[in-house]
């Protein structure tokens, strides 16, 4: 596996495997790597002759005060394991070679960025799509893989690819969680014991909305009091930034449940915030 630092040998390197008519997936991470990113690198292993993942800690997705600091990194731990997921070529730029001093442009999708994780984090989105935008055109894959962990930001990079026709095939992974249920974070390592005690009870509250709407609850409202109240009482150290019932696809609320729904949440505890979400489709009778 090749570790490229300067966006310019990428650039060139990518050049060649278009020439050499290659698939190439791509695999975009901020690093920290743990087995939900290893399982995109698999699956982009499994579709692409060759595999790049990067690691880049975007400056621009994060807010004022937000944890950019504090985000853990450690790109030798990463190397070898995006090395023994199969990755061929590691992309770990600095953020000086990936924006210049006058950096000015942004590439947005509004509509969808203002709901959910965007109602907190008015600026993220936009600094998502303007580094995937930049990456995609360094890399040019035919293929790029996200979590559905970050179910928003999958529904946003679906439509930027769409609008600005990088002509990307867009693939989402499932979650990846520990045995107790908590969803898979680089930022799960900065929990208290305490914390982490009380972490899986965020998967739990979505599970137990899940299982509402299987047995037939139609009333979003009614199943999202009952998960504020498992929260409450399970999850009291953490702070419900957001909690929702929305449609996967447009974001928009559902109040009552006649199609798929998505349980969104976001928690903050001391040090971190949180994200998971669950889909929830009623069994037809
Ligand atoms: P991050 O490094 O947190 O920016 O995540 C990089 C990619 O890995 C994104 O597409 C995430 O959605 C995905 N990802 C993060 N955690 C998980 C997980 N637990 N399961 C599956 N994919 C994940």
């Amino acid at each position: 596996m090749e570790i490229i630092k300067e966006p310019s040998a990428l650039r060139e390197l990518a050049g060649q495997w278009t020439r050499q008519g290659r698939t190439v997936g791509f695999v975009p991470t901020m690093g920290y790597l743990h087995a939900g990113h290893e399982s995109l690198m698999h699956l982009a292993r499994g579709r692409a002759e060759t595999v790049v993942a990067s690691v880049f800690v975007n400056p621009t997705q994060f807010g004022p005060g937000e944890d950019l600091d504090a985000y853990p990194r450690d790109l030798d731990r990463d190397a070898a394991m995006a090395k023994a997921a199969g990755v061929d070529v590691l992309f770990a730029p600095s953020p000086e070679a990936m924006y210049e001093p006058a950096a000015a442009t942004w590439v947005e999708v509004p509509t969808l960025a203002r709901h959910l994780c965007g109602a907190s984090r008015p600026t993220h989105f936009r600094g998502v799509c303007t580094v995937v935008s930049k990456l995609f055109l360094l890399v040019r894959p035919a293929l790029a893989v996200f979590g559905q962990k970050d179910w928003q930001q999958l529904a946003i990079l679906r439509r930027m690819n769409a609008d600005l026709g990088f002509g990307v095939e867009i693939v989402g992974g499932p979650i990846v969680r520990e045995a107790d249920g908590l969803a898979l974070s680089s930022r799960n390592v900065r929990l208290t014991p305490e914390e982490r005690g009380q972490a899986p009870g965020i998967n739990q509250g979505l599970a137990l909305a899940e299982a509402m709407v299987r047995d037939g609850e139609a009333d979003a409202g009614r199943i999202l009091d009952a998960v504020r109240a498992h929260y409450a009482a399970h999850v009291p150290l953490g702070e419900i930034d957001y909690l929702s019932c929305v449609d996967p696809d447009s974001l928009e609320t559902l109040e009552t449940i006649d199609r798929p729904a998505l349980f969104a949440t976001a928690v903050r505890f001391s040090a971190v915030r949180l994200i998971d979400n669950r889909l929830a489709a009623t069994v037809s009778r």
